[in-house]
């Protein structure tokens, strides 16, 4: 945690580094930081204010950055002229870029020109969830693990190969291989480093199952911080890989022959310095308030999804028997449950939430995780008994969305999701949402003409 950051401090910082450019950014709907880069004098001069000024249209273009029309958008649409909303720096967040020279990167929170947290932003969404959770008493600690695979390509061959046929960072097979990963320490060890110095601690990394796959550990953190590192880190692999050749992808399902990528959330709640859902006298160390969360997550799972799988693609990665969840599930050390409950020590008890994808937008899968376990924790839920087995060979549990279309229809109708995060962002992620399937619904894929073309 970078500790209690004031002006002085940030001075010093831009001083002592001969920082020459800031890059102020924030967490668009999908969670890519975006923003500008501003130099160090403008920065100064301008971080205590109000906020540096930003077209809204971040909000209101899609992923490919096709602006989102017809849908009567409440901020970014040409109806109310690409206003500007405001960028204000969350100092806590200030760090010192280590592969760029003389820059320094900021985690900014966004306003709208009356001086309100704009209500659709994930950091404003997250920063709700986690206030509900403070006047309750508790104070969540959270990280995502990442896995990604790693090609040696570059942005000009990506569009030349048209995505297909890339070259893995490595070959094969070789999951916790210990003499893999250090044949890659040019790229991925040099990664890890530069996160280390960059403030995001890497707990550990593994390769992981099939070419150019890897998974990165991030130490957990205070929610909000551990989002933020949830984003910068993408951000910064990108930057970091590029410089050694390479490009990662944190795409959900990169190809249907190969595993997916997970994005799984660890999280445990605190109550006066000790961890609230240790308990000594429970059979599994379990409080009350630990499996009242559990009932919560898992009977809001259905309805939150959408924040968990945001994509098309994310539903590609749920194939029963693949490690990634189907059901709506729980148990002990179970990994072929959707949360599986860790209960290693008093400080380390958790559960981990293993249904997002590497896609996920950290702050809005946190704020999922946050909001169904708060619910239960308000509501005293109880969860079933806990699976102990291989969950994919049980019948009748219950189901999960299998498409964005089915998530986002009982997202857009659940009581929880706008209570918990309000109805201005869950109105404006449905519509931005059903764009999407809009448009994925028009796509004619290289599948179909493969299977297609010559048959019918
Ligand atoms: P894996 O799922 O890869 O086996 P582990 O079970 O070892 O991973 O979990 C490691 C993750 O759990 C790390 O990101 C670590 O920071 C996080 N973690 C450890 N203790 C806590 C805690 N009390 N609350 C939230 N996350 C925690």
């Amino acid at each position: 945690m970078i500790a209690d950051m004031n002006p002085d401090d940030i001075e010093r910082k831009i001083a002592d580094h001969g920082i020459e450019t800031v890059k102020i950014g924030t967490p668009d709907m999908d969670g890519v930081y975006r923003g500008k880069r501003v130099s160090a004098k403008q920065f100064l001069d301008g971080y205590e204010g109000e906020g540096f000024a930003q077209c809204d249209v971040l909000f209101g273009w899609d992923i490919a950055e096709e602006v989102m029309t017809g849908l009567d958008l409440a901020i970014g649409s040409a109806d109310t002229g690409f206003a500007d909303i405001l960028l204000r720096p969350d100092l806590q967040t200030f760090r010192v870029v280590p592969w760029e020279p003389s820059t320094a990167a900021v985690v900014c929170d966004a306003y709208t020109e009356q001086g309100d947290l704009l209500a659709q932003s994930p950091r404003t969404v997250l920063r709700r969830v986690i206030d509900r959770g403070r006047t309750m008493g508790f104070e969540p600690a959270m990280a995502v693990e990442l896995e990604f695979r790693i090609f040696r390509e570059d942005q000009e061959s990506l569009r030349e190969k048209r995505y297909s046929d890339l070259r893995p960072l490595n070959p094969g097979y070789n999951c916790y291989s210990i003499s893999h990963a250090s044949i890659d320490d040019d790229v991925v060890g040099s990664l890890r480093r530069y996160m280390d110095a960059y403030g995001i601690e890497v707990e550990g990394y593994n390769r992981e199952h099939g070419e150019g796959m890897y998974e990165m550990n991030l130490r957990y953190e205070g929610a909000l911080e551990a989002a933020d590192r949830g984003m910068l880190f993408k951000s910064g692999a990108k930057e970091v890989l590029a410089q050694a050749g390479a490009v990662p992808t944190f795409m959900a399902k990169y190809s249907d022959e190969m595993d997916g990528c997970s994005g799984h959330i660890h999280q445990s709640l605190w109550h006066g310095g000790s961890n609230a859902f240790w308990d000594t006298a429970d059979e599994h160390h379990m409080s009350a308030r630990m499996r009242a969360y559990l009932g919560g997550a898992l009977k809001t799972m259905p309805e939150l999804f959408a924040l968990y799988a945001p994509n098309v693609n994310s539903y590609k990665r749920y194939v029963s028997g693949s490690w990634a969840p189907t059901t709506a599930t729980w148990g002990i050390d179970n990994r072929t449950a959707a949360l599986r409950v860790i209960t290693g020590s008093a400080g380390a008890i958790r559960i981990e939430t293993r249904v997002p994808g590497a896609d996920v937008n950290p702050y809005l899968g946190f704020a999922a995780c946050l909001a169904g376990g708060l619910h239960g924790i308000e509501h005293g839920l109880k969860p079933p008994a806990p699976l102990q087995s291989d969950v994919y060979s049980v019948a009748g549990l219950p189901p999960l969305p299998r498409t964005l279309e089915q998530a986002i229809d009982l997202f857009e109708h659940s009581a929880v999701a706008r209570e918990f995060f309000g109805d201005a962002f869950v109105d404006h992620y449905v519509k931005m949402r059903r764009w999407e399937i809009e448009k994925h619904r028009r796509a004619v894929t290289a599948w179909e003409r493969a299977r297609y073309f010559e048959q019918v």
